[in-house]
């Protein structure tokens, strides 16, 4: 087995766009350069979101594009199933871990209780739970559980966890000051990204996880949850994200840069060239194979900001 496992661990709710696509293109690049490999892993938890038809055209996307993996998704393999939405019973056997030691409680916030104008907010704009609903007592859960069933968080403690990002350098954050009790469990039943990410990248024995950096304020609940579950943390390597020229975050509803509309105007490599261009992985845009960008590949050369598509590239 070779010693760098990547992933792609994509949320399929339309189809992808060219900020999806950078990002498995760079975690492909990254591994592969080191000799790994790449296990691709669906995130359906949100199944009404993420039907099987956006899957299975993503992994038609990645086949014609060259970047498949070599493991998972419906090909399967020997850490499956790859689909969240079919790993419900191994998410709970942690979350019962979890929940036996004491750190798991009901929460009754509303919505807009949460998003009060008052409310504590992070610097990336999501609130700082305030454990409202931290100490209640048996008796205040049974009244309260009686209109509507509650989600389900687990306890932080009040400590700093720092990490070394792999691309972004060094990041800390203090659980209980910066982030606060997050959710583990929706009201629904369906168990959260942060719990699932955590136990699939290490039953999945994912060594090296390459994600936008909107996810690098998710990495120290991340850390910490593999602190308490025993499981061992992989490298994170967080990169830039793609905006549109006009600054605007890439959303799966911008037609122009769907996969849909780039295939039917491109060859793979005239987009893996570009996108290799975008990360500043070759000096002009030409047409490139993955394994040609593979070649030479160093984070060094990806910037850290986030990268403008400069309008008419695609
Ligand atoms: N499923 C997440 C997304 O598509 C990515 C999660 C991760 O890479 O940790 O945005």
């Amino acid at each position: 087995m070779s010693a760098v496992t990547g992933r792609y661990a994509p949320s399929p709710s339309g189809r992808m766009h060219l900020g999806n696509l950078c990002c498995c293109l760079l975690a492909w690049l990254s591994a592969k350069s080191k000799g790994g490999r790449v296990v691709l892993r669906i995130e359906d938890l949100d199944t009404m979101r993420c039907p099987r038809s956006f899957a299975d055209l993503l992994e038609s996307d990645l086949a014609w594009l060259g970047i498949s993996a070599d493991e998972g998704g419906s090909a399967g393999g020997a850490h499956g199933p790859y689909y969240q939405s079919e790993r419900s019973a191994i998410y709970q056997h942690y979350y019962d871990i979890l929940d036996r030691r004491g750190l798991v409680y009901p929460c009754f916030c509303s919505r807009s209780q949460l998003h009060a104008a008052d409310a504590p907010h992070r610097s990336d704009g999501q609130v700082v739970y305030p454990g409202t609903c931290r100490d209640l007592t048996p008796e205040q859960i049974a009244a309260r559980a009686r209109p509507r069933p509650p989600a389900w968080r687990v306890r932080v403690p009040d400590e700093e966890i720092a990490f070394m990002d792999g691309h972004l350098g060094p990041y800390r954050e203090n659980l209980a000051q910066d982030c606060g009790d997050f959710y583990l469990r929706r009201a629904d039943g369906v168990f959260a990204y942060q719990l699932a990410v955590v136990v699939d990248d290490a039953l999945m024995g994912v060594t090296e996880v390459v994600r936008g950096a909107d996810l690098l304020s998710s990495t120290p609940r991340q850390l910490w949850l593999y602190g308490e579950l025993g499981l061992k943390a992989p490298e994170f390597i967080h990169m830039p994200l793609l905006l549109a020229s006009d600054g605007r975050r890439l959303s799966k509803r911008d037609g122009d840069v769907s996969l849909e509309t780039l295939k039917a105007r491109y060859t793979p490599e005239e987009i893996i060239g570009r996108l290799g261009y975008l990360c500043g992985l070759q000096s002009a845009p030409d047409p490139r194979t993955p394994a040609e960008l593979a070649d030479g590949f160093s984070w060094d050369r990806v910037p850290q900001e986030d990268i403008l598509l400069p309008d008419g590239l695609f």
